[in-house]
């Protein structure tokens, strides 16, 4: 055994951060986090789920905010350029919207810890757009076989 603790790769460096950016959403039902890292390992950008800068949302209604906010991975992005990251982490794994947004700013690489248990379609979606999908033993543990097959399993504490 090494007194040296394990060095973070840099999947699960981007997706601590945006778990930690999660922690700023207002949302109560779903606090969700983004990082973006550039070719370069460097961060880009990191965003949570919340209200456009200036809006009041009504939190409480589930259904009014769930049309108004910005979600996390879009916040993330608004600092980056396209081409300029290669990988975006996430608390969750992209819904079809922002994923179409990820391929229009060639992001090639999503990591995530969490999935949407109601809708699963986001994996199909990634597969088609060429972005390759990285997730936690959490997520494994969520989904079905057939899923499991479409995503590399990181090693993430
Ligand atoms: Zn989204």
């Amino acid at each position: 055994m090494s007194d040296t603790p394990q060095r973070l790769s840099w999947k699960s460096y981007a997706l601590k951060l945006a778990i930690v950016a999660s922690e700023r959403s207002e949302d109560s039902f779903m606090k969700v986090g983004a990082c973006l890292l550039r070719h370069d390992n460097s961060v880009a950008g990191l965003g949570y789920n919340g209200a456009p800068s200036g809006i009041e949302l009504n939190w409480e209604n589930r259904d009014h905010r769930r049309v108004r906010v910005v979600h996390a991975e879009v916040n993330a992005l608004r600092y980056t350029n396209p081409g300029e990251c290669y990988l975006l982490a996430c608390s969750h794994i992209p819904c079809n919207d922002c994923m179409k947004t990820i391929a229009a700013y060639g992001i090639k690489e999503v990591v995530f810890n969490d999935v949407y248990v109601r809708d699963m379609s986001s994996f199909d979606i990634a597969r088609e757009f060429g972005i390759k999908l990285f997730a936690t033993s959490n997520v494994a543990s969520q989904v079905s076989v057939e899923n499991k097959n479409k995503f590399e399993l990181i090693d993430f504490q």
